[in-house]
């Protein structure tokens, strides 16, 4: 939870606060208004059987492996210190798990020339994660752009977040977050009224089937939503609800349905509603955390069936966005 003392900190208490970061990346395109920059933060406390982003679902730093690149130097195999890593270059992910503590963190990664061994995962502080941004803003002010946070779950690290979008806010830099509405309610209400655009998940409206892919149920996810209408309703936040559609979880029309309505009654100051096909592009980093994907069978929805359900949006008078 957010600390009571940070809320009347000045710029450069705000700008000591650390979070824990997974990539930043620039000029992204589908994550809001114009040209952005997208904070992705490290941690997150579900655990969707779909989520594209793995690398980002623990909080601490994890080693990633992409062997298509692998010059086969063995550099890394003769710098681990924990001798994790075998003959043919893959590394014993149970004893990596423990490499954040250990003396010589991540040594496997120190000389990969071919930057195919990697780390996820870095401590910064909103200086640093400003001083970077901050350079698009040229970009930002000829697109009407601006800083999207997403990950991971930005509210899993809520003084982060709270500071960082603070600090842009008071620099007139526009703000976005990417939220999955599983945090708590008094962070949310404490970072709304320095945020321009918030995208909220409603994943499935039954919340058992929500626990089933997600790990958790989603009464938390509901009763935010409905704060964050009513915070939009007085401090005019652009606010999306995003259903992302996974064929055999959540694509029946009774189900979209089901949330629309959810969303017509309880809604009353969004924006749009945004349908997001399942995709599979994340599927290679699984491979290169040596984690398995869950979903290796499962198809994305065709452009008819998405048409299909967009339409129910509709039946709602629900107006429709696509990022
Ligand atoms: S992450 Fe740590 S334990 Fe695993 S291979 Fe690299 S240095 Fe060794
Ligand atoms: S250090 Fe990098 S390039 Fe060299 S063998 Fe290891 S993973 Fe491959
Ligand atoms: S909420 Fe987002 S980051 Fe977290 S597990 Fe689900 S898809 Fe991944």
């Amino acid at each position: 939870m957010i600390r009571e003392e940070l809320l009347t900190q000045n710029i450069d208490k705000l700008f000591e606060e650390e979070g824990i970061i997974a990539n930043i990346e620039r000029y992204a395109i589908n994550d809001g208004n114009g040209v952005r920059t997208t904070v992705f933060t490290k941690g997150c406390y579900l655990r969707c059987k779909w989520c594209s982003n793995p690398e980002t679902q623990l909080f601490d730093p994890e080693m990633s492996f992409f062997p298509d690149k692998c010059i086969a130097c063995k550099n890394c195999e003769r710098l681990c210190p924990y001798r994790a890593i075998g003959d043919d270059l893959m590394a014993d992910r149970e004893i990596c798990k423990e490499c954040s503590t250990m003396e010589h963190p991540f040594a496997c990664t120190d000389k990969c020339y071919a930057n195919c061994r990697k780390i996820t995962g870095e401590k910064m502080t909103v200086k640093e994660v400003y001083d970077i941004v901050k350079r698009d803003v040229p970009f930002y002010e000829a697109s009407g752009g601006g800083v999207t946070l997403s990950g991971g779950e930005p509210m899993a690290q809520p003084q982060f977040t709270y500071a960082l979008l603070r600090t842009l806010t008071e620099r007139w830099i526009n703000t976005g977050i990417e939220t999955c509405g599983y945090a708590d309610r008094e962070d949310y209400a404490k970072v709304v009224p320095y945020l321009d655009t918030i995208f909220m998940d409603i994943k499935h409206i039954d919340s058992k089937k929500h626990r089933l892919w997600t790990g958790q149920g989603n009464e938390k996810v509901l009763e935010n939503v409905k704060l964050v209408d009513k915070m939009a309703g007085i401090y005019g936040n652009k606010f999306f609800i995003r259903i992302p559609v996974i064929p055999g979880f959540n694509d029946r029309v009774e189900e979209i349905e089901k949330t629309a309505r959810f969303v017509a009654a309880e809604c009353k100051n969004i924006t749009g509603m945004e349908l997001l096909p399942y995709h599979k592009l994340g599927r290679g980093k699984y491979y290169s955390l040596g984690r398995t994907y869950p979903l290796e069978d499962l198809k994305a929805p065709s452009a008819e069936h998405m048409e299909e359900l967009n339409g129910l949006l509709a039946k709602y008078n629900i107006p429709i966005y696509k990022f």
